[in-house]
């Protein structure tokens, strides 16, 4: 702890007597300060207040009434490639969707699409997201194909599901005329997926920062779980550069795909534990120009996750040790290979990544609002720990979670991904009761 000066040592009493004496004060005049309540559910609009309320009756009946609709705009965004950094059509699409359910929509500077929808007091936020983009390059075939009620398309359900979700939520609380107390912002944001780092939603974490009540990311299908715990990851690019050659003139000169192959075996011998859970893949791997020369670069991109940040550091130095084990074996083979005095092998570690970790307090008032919301809608969670939107404000402290926008589905960032909407509208009611049980309602 750094020293505080004499002065501050002081002052503290003082200041924890007036704080206690305002609060006093508040509570004899029946006020209640959002901010002082750090822990319990003061802060929450009952569920069951709220669906007794007629227009949030209301906002819950239209969004039975939307379920075709809301299926022919996940079909609509699915279809708008929408490949990490390069957002912007679908961003658009999403624009004029959420403009037609009455928010005051923006682009912010990293791409995000923003709909505000101002509650009676305007001062705190309750962020409702859903990320834009998928693992996907461009020219992936994302045709939607129907099968009955099963749709199949490369992104139909992350995030097909979760933009669907969050575009039927806004337009049922138009529909229902719903007044929050606080303001609510939709975000369809750029960058969660690969490469984006989070960049989406870093960005809408520092527009309302400070004003943050809670952040709902919502990834996926699925209403059976609650994502509370931010699972930490690294991802890394190693590149190695030599002086290239050809395959039979030159051979036995360092071959940096050599060097990265030695390397990469040697590192998937790493034995990790099963808890606290720990993981790596190495997800990318490239180099070299074409079969008959030897190479002078090649390139592995590493994806790398824990539930502790200490596994994480030993797996990174795992990493790290191998390639250069890989790369030493590969100089020793060159050397008698007669290539002693050839320029070696260059390593590059570069960063493409770095997801904090953070959780969501079992006593959060966030935390009991959807688990009221299951309790009313008879609906089954469990907490889960996930790499998500969501591990930005749990790692600023700021109470998050991310839940799937409902449905059912399976094969995410593979071709084969598909959507069954079947229960969808109990994903989406689930999110709107938990969104008004922490925003409020006008009285
Ligand atoms: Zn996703």
């Amino acid at each position: 702890m750094p020293s505080r000066p004499k002065r501050d040592l002081l002052l503290l009493p003082l200041v924890q007597l007036f704080s206690a004496y305002c609060i006093l004060v508040g509570m004899a005049l029946g006020l209640r300060s959002p901010r002082l309540v750090v822990a319990g559910n003061g802060e929450l609009t009952s569920v069951e207040s709220l669906v007794a309320n007629r227009r949030v009756s209301q906002a819950l009946a239209a969004i039975d009434k939307l379920a075709s609709w809301t299926t022919e705009q996940q079909i609509l965004l699915t279809e708008i490639p929408a490949p990490t950094f390069q957002e912007s059509a679908r961003a658009e699409a999403v624009r004029k969707l959420f403009a037609a359910s009455g928010l005051r929509t923006r682009l912010d500077g990293s791409g995000n699409v923003v709909g505000e929808r101002p509650g009676a007091s305007r001062k705190d936020v309750v962020l409702i997201s859903a990320h834009l983009d998928t693992v996907f390059p461009h020219g992936t075939h994302v045709k939607v194909q129907r099968e009955g009620r099963r749709l199949a398309a490369p992104g139909i359900s992350d995030n097909g599901a979760g933009l669907a979700a969050i575009v039927c939520l806004a337009r049922a609380l138009h529909e229902g005329k719903v007044r929050s107390q606080h303001t609510l912002v939709f975000a369809a944001n750029t960058g969660e997926e690969g490469e984006g780092n989070l960049r989406g939603m870093r960005k809408l974490v520092e527009t309302y920062r400070g004003r943050l009540r809670a952040v709902i990311a919502v990834d996926g299908a699925a209403t059976d779980h609650i994502t509370t715990m931010a699972l930490a990851s690294r991802r890394l690019e190693v590149s190695l550069a030599g002086p290239g050659g050809h395959s039979w003139a030159d051979f036995g000169m360092p071959n940096p795909i050599h060097a990265l192959a030695r390397g990469v075996t040697k590192f998937l011998t790493t034995r990790v534990p099963a808890s606290p859970r720990t993981t790596y893949s190495v997800g990318v791997i490239e180099g070299g120009t074409s079969v008959n020369t030897i190479a002078d670069h090649a390139l592995v991109k590493v994806d790398l996750r824990s539930e502790s940040d200490t596994e994480l550091d030993r797996l990174e130095a795992a990493l790290r040790k191998a390639i250069e084990a890989g790369v030493a074996e590969e100089m020793a083979a060159a050397k008698e290979a007669g290539h002693a005095d050839d320029v070696g092998i260059e390593i590059r570690y570069r960063s493409l990544g770095e997801r904090p970790g953070g959780q969501l307090p079992d006593d959060a008032p966030l935390l009991e609002a959807v688990r009221q919301a299951d309790r009313h809608l008879e609906n089954q969670s469990r907490l889960e720990r996930s790499s998500t939107d969501a591990n930005i404000p749990l790692s600023l402290g700021i109470p998050a979670i991310a839940v799937g926008g409902g449905g059912r589905s399976g094969g995410a960032h593979s071709p084969g991904e598909w959507y069954d909407p079947t229960g969808r509208e109990l994903g989406v009611k689930r999110i709107l009761l938990t969104v008004l049980a922490v925003a409020g309602i006008e009285p």
